[in-house]
């Protein structure tokens, strides 16, 4: 038997996700490994025994583990609560205001307001529509003796029924954004099913004083939550939550054959969706269903729901409590999360009053962090913004402090797959990053596919002996226009949500590419506007400049465009015709080498003449020794990896654009890298840049 202290480190003491990776690291052991704080002693194998044991930050614990194994157990987990769980921070949860609900007699419709705690910053508005939970009232009765058997398999099949419902949504969400994050909230509902408080203590229950299995899960739960209510730490105490969930879950799997089971959640385009609950599962599937957002009657601001919903950008009321009763399945309502409403059945004055505020505010906090740029030592404005490839890294963009994402590759959610993404799944990921950013603008570039990004699904057609220079990106979306459509509309219709998407189209060579685009853009807008009532506003457009041809036909090209990017990967490889994967070619491969700088100083020059904005986003702008010389060829906007933005952020602070101005036009006069190289050096040094 080994004997040992330890203290919890992290902020949010054991809660459910440390508790989660402490039970499933015991159960790797065949010893047990008990818990004791003062009195209190808890099973580490058991997730509920180790909630209830309520250990918060700094509370000592006496950990006996006894078995074969103790010694590697015990290394294992002194490890784990020594390593602070490896603990995700917890987002920030507001205070619980109190619930109110308001009337009002001056509509035809009475209008009505309840509050609760918003989650998210939006307003959105829409038709409610009302989901049932089932069965959560439970008939509680006797079985008699020989029923036993009949009303455990019962309660069993519940299990297996909730548990492989749980499974299905896993396997579901490994494509979703942010899949790392979400999948933690399920697995803990999956080992709460198979702790011993829902997998085999019901059963005894209703072997030992044969009552019904909903009356013994209930039984067993209100021991459970009884112990929760007594904790002090809020955030602890709302683990109940879980187990409450988890056995709602069940209790409404057992009326599978009644109509008081719950039903699943049924798509809801642009409506908001109502209910007393909604546990994680349910959450999940939030987005996917088209909801613009949830209220629940319960549920406070460090449930696991809340938290979800502000990982994953729902808005959402939570708490509300009250709302069922003031409305009815499609009354409209409005929710505002800022101010933390809901109203019911709200006048079109108050739906401008508070779409209008919700506007201003977002100017504001726009003013206020990103989105301002940085500003060189001469106070020129320079916009950082970041190139992402999925949608998970919108956390580090947003983290990054960055003015936007200035380029979202679309082609890596179509690689790794053999099927396409649907419209639906799509328009998924580009509302959620859009949401995310809000309003800092999104560049989402269509399917660039060819060269060294080749999905499974790309030889539908053929690509060419060279794919580098053959039907790729813009060549391959003209080639397959159901693809293209498919992809259009997904960003249409992300945009007729959040008007900060800005469309950007790769490897333009031809007008005649761009033209065919643009009107494939307007069909698919007015396909939205005719069969799904959607009407958007087209958001700016604008052309990669990466084929050295488009350089010189940047004229013709600004008259359907808003904007310019510079790929410089592409580009340098196509001036050099040297191709970018080729390791042995990586010195041709030279932004220093003079075709490269001049074709630059002609892309910014033309851009300047036809009054549209150039963005670089290229690896170049990434190359902190090189953003002087990118600022005095006249770039003012830069995209990059988000890990680059605060090196690169430093050294615009100490730029002078004039001086480089100066400087740049003296290395434009060199003939070989190196010349140029050396003359930059020398120039900056003499200037003290
Ligand atoms: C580029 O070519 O510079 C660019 C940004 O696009 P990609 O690297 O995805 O081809
Ligand atoms: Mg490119």
């Amino acid at each position: 038997m080994i004997s040992v202290q330890a203290t919890i480190v992290n902020s949010r003491g054991l809660h459910a996700r440390p508790a989660a990776k402490l039970a499933k690291l015991a159960a790797r052991y065949n010893s047990s490994t008990t818990l004791y704080k003062g009195k209190r002693k808890a099973d580490a194998k058991s997730v509920a025994a180790l909630l209830m044991l309520a250990a918060s930050e700094g509370t000592n614990l006496k950990i006996i583990i006894e078995g074969a194994d103790e010694k590697e157990a015990a290394t294992a987990v002194l490890e784990l609560i020594a390593s602070g769980f490896s603990d995700d921070a917890v987002p920030n949860n507001p205070q619980q205001p109190e619930a109110i609900t308001e009337n009002s007699n001056s509509d035809k419709l009475q209008m009505h307001k309840v509050s609760g705690i918003g989650i998210g910053n939006a307003v959105v508005n829409g038709r409610a529509h009302i989901h049932s939970l089932g069965a959560t009232e439970v008939a509680r009765y006797r079985i008699e003796k020989q029923q036993q058997a009949a009303e455990i398999k019962r309660y069993e099949t519940a299990l297996a029924l909730v548990r492989s419902d749980f499974e299905l949504l896993l396997q579901q969400i490994t494509e979703m954004p942010g899949a790392a994050e979400i999948k933690p909230f399920i697995d803990l509902h999956l080992m709460l099913l198979a702790d011993a408080e829902f997998s085999s203590k019901p059963q005894s229950l209703i072997r030992s004083r044969s009552i019904n299995a909903e009356w013994a899960l209930k039984e067993r739960v209100e021991i459970i939550s009884d112990n929760f209510r007594r904790l002090k730490d809020a955030y602890l105490r709302e683990r109940q939550r879980d187990i409450e969930q988890v056995m709602n879950r069940l209790i409404a799997a057992m009326a599978i054959n009644t109509n008081h089971s719950r039903t699943p959640i049924t798509t809801g385009e642009k409506a908001i969706l109502i209910a007393a609950d909604l546990d994680p599962a349910d959450v999940i599937q939030i987005n996917r269903l088209g909801y613009k957002g949830f209220i629940t009657e319960s549920g406070g601001g460090n449930s696991h729901t809340a938290i979800l919903a502000r990982s994953m950008n729902i808005p959402a009321l939570i708490g509300a409590r009250g709302v069922l009763a003031c409305l009815q399945h499609n009354s409209t309502v409005l929710l505002d999360t800022q101010r933390q409403i809901a109203i019911i059945n709200p006048d079109s004055a108050n739906i401008k009053k508070h779409k209008q505020a919700h506007k201003k505010d977002s100017v504001k906090r726009r003013h206020k962090s990103s989105g301002k740029g940085v500003l060189t030592k001469d106070k020129q404005q320079i916009t950082l913004t970041t190139n992402i490839e999925l949608p998970d890294e919108t956390t580090a963009a947003i983290n990054s402090g960055a003015d936007g994402i200035g380029l979202f590759r679309s082609e890596f959610l179509f690689m790794h797959r053999c099927d396409l993404p649907s419209e639906d799944e799509q328009f998924e990921i580009y509302r959620t990053v859009l949401s995310a950013m809000h309003p800092l603008p999104v560049v989402i570039r269509t399917l660039d596919i060819g060269g060294d990004k080749m999905p499974e699904h790309a030889d539908a057609i053929p690509i060419g002996a060279n794919p580098a220079l053959g039907v790729r990106a813009i060549r391959y979306c003209l080639a397959m226009p159901d693809l293209f459509m498919t992809q259009l509309r997904a960003l249409l219709r992300a945009a007729a949500i959040h008007d900060n998407l800005r469309i950007l189209l790769p490897m333009l060579a031809h007008p005649q590419e761009l033209q065919r685009s643009i009107a494939l853009l307007e069909v698919a807008k007015e396909q939205l506007r005719v069969t799904q009532e959607i009407d958007v506003a087209m958001p700016p457009v604008g052309a990669m400049i990466e084929v050295p041809a488009a350089v010189f036909i940047m004229r013709a090209l600004a008259k359907q465009l808003n904007f310019f990017s510079i790929g410089t990967n592409d580009l340098i490889q196509y001036i050099m015709a040297a191709d970018r994967n080729d390791e042995t070619l990586t010195s041709l491969c030279d932004p220093m080498h003079p075709a490269v700088l001049q074709m630059l100083a002609l892309i910014v020059e033309n851009a300047k003449r036809t009054n549209l904005p150039v963005n670089l986003c290229g690896e170049l702008a990434s190359d902190v020794e090189l953003t002087p010389l990118m600022l005095g060829l006249g770039l003012r906007q830069l995209s990059m990896h988000p890990v680059a933005i605060e090196q690169v952020r430093g050294q615009i602070k100490q730029t002078n654009c004039q001086t480089m101005h100066t400087i740049t036009r003296r290395v434009l006069q060199a003939q070989d890298p190196a010349s140029a190289r050396e003359i930059l050096k020398e120039g900056m040094r003499q200037q003290g840049q």
